[in-house]
C-alpha cells in the first residue's frame, strides 16, 4: 500500500526547504516535490546581500544548494517531479505527479509554490522570447557581450537585472512607465549613477521588433503619446510576478491577483492545508519572509497533525521552539 506522508510540500523555495527542515526535525515523513526547476527564483538571482548569516554576498543557487542539503539531512524525500492535480476533498489528500496515474498521499500539505515572472503580453514578445526576450539577466546576460540592451520595469528586480547587465552590455536603457521608480533607495542611487545605464521615464513599450532576433523597441510616451524606436539587442522583463497557483483554483481561497489566502496562521480554508512563502506573499516577497512563513506553515502543520491524533510518533524535537500545543481549527 502507498505510504500517505506527515506532510507533502510542493515547491522548492526558501519556503519549501525551510518547511521541510522544520517538519523532518519534529520527526514527520516529509515528501516533497520539488518541480521541473527546483529552487525557485533565488536559481535566477545572482548575489544575494540580504539573507541574514552572509555577512558577504552569496550567489542564489549555492544558498539554495545549501537549504537542500540541510533539509535532506533531517530526512526529506524528494521528487523532481511536478504536481498536476490535487484532490482535497477528502483525508488523505491525493497528489497526482506529472506521468504517474498512482497519486501521493498526505496527511497534510504545505503549498510553497512560489511565483513566477510576469511577460509584458505582447505577441512579439512572445514571439522573440529566448531569441533576445527573456526574464531572467543572470541566466542570459552572458549571451550579449558588448551589445545595447534595455529593462523594464521600475522594481528592484529591474534595477538588480540592469545593473547586472552592465556587465556584459555596452548599454542599458531602463525603460520604466511611471516618472519615480519604486525600487529601494540603494538600489536608486547604485542605478543612477552608473555610467552604462540611462532611464528612460512615463515610457511603455508597444512592440518588441525584430524577425529572428531582436534588433529594437517600438515605444510610447506615456504622458506625450510620443512614440519612437530604441535600437536594442536584448530586452529584459522585470516586471514583477504571479503566484502559481492554477493547480488550487475551485479548490483553495485566492485573492483577487490568484495568491492564496492564509485563514488561520498559515492554514487555508482546508484544514490541514498551508501555504507559504511567495504564493501567499505580494507583499514582503523576500528570501528571508519566506523561509520564516515556511517555518510556520511547518510547525502549524505539524501542530493541526498533532491535534487531529494522526501523528502517533511525532515528538517534541526542540521544546524551544514548538512550545504550547496550538489551538488551531479542525
Ligand atoms: P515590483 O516591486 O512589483 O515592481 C514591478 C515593476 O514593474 C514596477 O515598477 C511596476 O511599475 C512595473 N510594471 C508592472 N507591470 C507592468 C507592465 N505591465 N508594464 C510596465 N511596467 C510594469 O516587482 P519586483 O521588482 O520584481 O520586486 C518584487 C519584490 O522583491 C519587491 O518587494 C522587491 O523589493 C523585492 N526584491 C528585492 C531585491 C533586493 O533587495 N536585492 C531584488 C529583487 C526584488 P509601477 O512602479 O508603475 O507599479
Amino acid at each position: 500500500m502507498a505510504t500517505t506522508y506527515d506532510v507533502i510540500i510542493i515547491g522548492s523555495g526558501p519556503a519549501g526547504y525551510t518547511a521541510a527542515l522544520y517538519a523532518a526535525r519534529a520527526n514527520l515523513s516529509v515528501l516533497m516535490f520539488r518541480g521541473l526547476e527546483s529552487g525557485g527564483q533565488l536559481m535566477l538571482t545572482s548575489d544575494v546581500e540580504n539573507y541574514p548569516g552572509f555577512e558577504e554576498a552569496i550567489l542564489g543557487p549555492d544558498l539554495m544548494e545549501h537549504m537542500e542539503k540541510q533539509a535532506r539531512r533531517f530526512g526529506t524525500e524528494m521528487r523532481d517531479e511536478e504536481i498536476i492535480r490535487i484532490d482535497t476533498s477528502e483525508r488523505p489528500f491525493k497528489l497526482y505527479p506529472d506521468g504517474r496515474d498512482e497519486p501521493a498521499l498526505a496527511r497534510s500539505i504545505i503549498i510553497s509554490t512560489g511565483a513566477s515572472a510576469r511577460w509584458l503580453g505582447l505577441p512579439s514578445e512572445t514571439q522573440l522570447r529566448g531569441r533576445g526576450v527573456s526574464a531572467c539577466a543572470t541566466c542570459d546576460g552572458f549571451f550579449f557581450k558588448g551589445k545595447d540592451l534595455a529593462v523594464i520595469g521600475g522594481g528592484d528586480t529591474a534595477l538588480e537585472e540592469a545593473l547586472f547587465l552592465t556587465r556584459y552590455a555596452s548599454h542599458v536603457t531602463l525603460i520604466h512607465r511611471r516618472d519615480s521608480l519604486r525600487a529601494s533607495k540603494i538600489m536608486q542611487e547604485r542605478a543612477l549613477k552608473h555610467p552604462k545605464i540611462s532611464i528612460l521615464w512615463d515610457t511603455a513599450v508597444d512592440e518588441v521588433l525584430g524577425e529572428q532576433a531582436v534588433d529594437g523597441l517600438r515605444l510610447r510616451n506615456l504622458k506625450t503619446g510620443e512614440e519612437s524606436t530604441l535600437p536594442v539587442q536584448g530586452v529584459f522583463i522585470a516586471i514583477g510576478h504571479q503566484p502559481n497557483t492554477t493547480l488550487f483554483q475551485g479548490q483553495l481561497d485566492m485573492d483577487a491577483q490568484g495568491y492564496l489566502i492564509q485563514h488561520e496562521h498559515t492554514m487555508t480554508n482546508v484544514p490541514g492545508i498551508f501555504a507559504a512563502g511567495d504564493v501567499t506573499d505580494h507583499r514582503y516577497r523576500q528570501a528571508v519572509t519566506a523561509a520564516g512563513d515556511g517555518c510556520r506553515a511547518a510547525i502549524d502543520a505539524e501542530r493541526w497533525l498533532e491535534a487531529q491524533g494522526e501523528v502517533d510518533k511525532a515528538r517534541v524535537a526542540d521544546p524551544g521552539v514548538w512550545g504550547e500545543p496550538a489551538n488551531l481549527p479542525r
